[in-house]
């Protein structure tokens, strides 16, 4: 993490001082970028160990309640992702890590797949749920960290990122960390929502013809909150970005196009050209 604060100007894609504030939403300001057309808020999370008071959500009945009701419907989601690992790659006795592994459903789904499943997750709460709720371990040291980077360089079959992308401080920083901890040959897989989603592009005229009063799902799109959407590809920006990482595109999906999320689901494969290969 950086110890200055982050200058928005700076694209969190390319990398430019070409970024600056177009959309002014509740508590947030999307910049857009003049180089590379990114669109990224003005914010970034304070991870908990850097701030243990943001510890305070405790699993109570409430909570505990919330995330069983939200698991049926991630379930027949991350059983479609599991069933798109699967026919890439045989899964039993896979190694296999999930970034942003939440409640540790997904990591649930490949044990009972017969893989070896780790999974980060940085939010206590969530990590407490995995283990009362399915007996596991999740990880909250992120992937850019010592136990990962030199515990785990080269080791795993298969690393993905379900719903994350758009929720990371610095999602370029966070592929090419994950990348170094797979195997040669090894498979990304992730998924994240599209900006170039019809409801995205209805916003931004929205937003332009009302003079900023009705951005209509940008608010919804983005947030200041801790662990929400800080940034949204175009399709081309994340093909483009995998291939700079080096990697090989294998399958491109994309799901409900009148869907606000319209996401795009990726599966890519870890070559020579990848950085940690040589
Ligand atoms: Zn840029």
């Amino acid at each position: 993490m950086p110890t200055e604060p982050y200058d928005f100007h700076r694209c969190k894609l390319c990398g430019q001082l070409a970024a600056a504030p177009r959309y002014q939403l509740k508590g947030t300001c999307i910049h857009v970028c003049a180089a590379c057309d990114f669109h990224f808020i003005d914010h970034l999370d304070t991870l908990p160990d850097d701030e243990p008071e943001q510890e305070t959500r405790t699993l109570d009945v409430t909570a505990w309640n919330f995330i069983e009701g939200r698991l049926k419907q991630n379930r027949r989601q991350l059983g479609e992702r599991l069933t798109l690992a699967g026919r890439h790659r045989s899964l039993a006795g896979a190694e296999c890590l999930d970034i942003g592994a939440g409640v540790g459903l997904f990591s649930h789904l490949l044990q009972e797949a017969g893989a070896i499943a780790y999974g980060i997750e940085p939010q206590q709460i969530f990590r407490q749920f995995a283990r009362e709720k399915f007996g596991l371990t999740l990880t909250p040291e992120t992937i850019d960290a010592p136990y990962w980077q030199d515990g785990f360089a080269g080791h795993f079959d298969l690393v993905t990122l379900w719903d994350t992308l758009e929720h990371l401080n610095f999602p370029v920083e966070t592929l090419r960390d994950a990348l170094r901890v797979l195997k040669p040959g090894g498979l990304l897989l992730l998924d994240t929502p599209s900006r170039d989603s019809f409801f995205y592009k209805t916003s931004e005229w929205s937003y332009r013809l009302s003079k900023g009063a009705n951005p209509r799902f940008l608010n919804s799109l983005y947030s200041a909150r801790p662990f929400r959407h800080k940034q949204i590809f175009t399709v081309r920006q994340l093909t483009e970005l995998i291939e700079n990482l080096g990697l090989e595109t294998i399958e491109m999906n994309r799901s409900g196009l009148l869907d606000p999320s319209n996401k795009i689901v990726l599966v890519a494969k870890k070559t020579e050209r990848c950085p940690g290969s040589a």
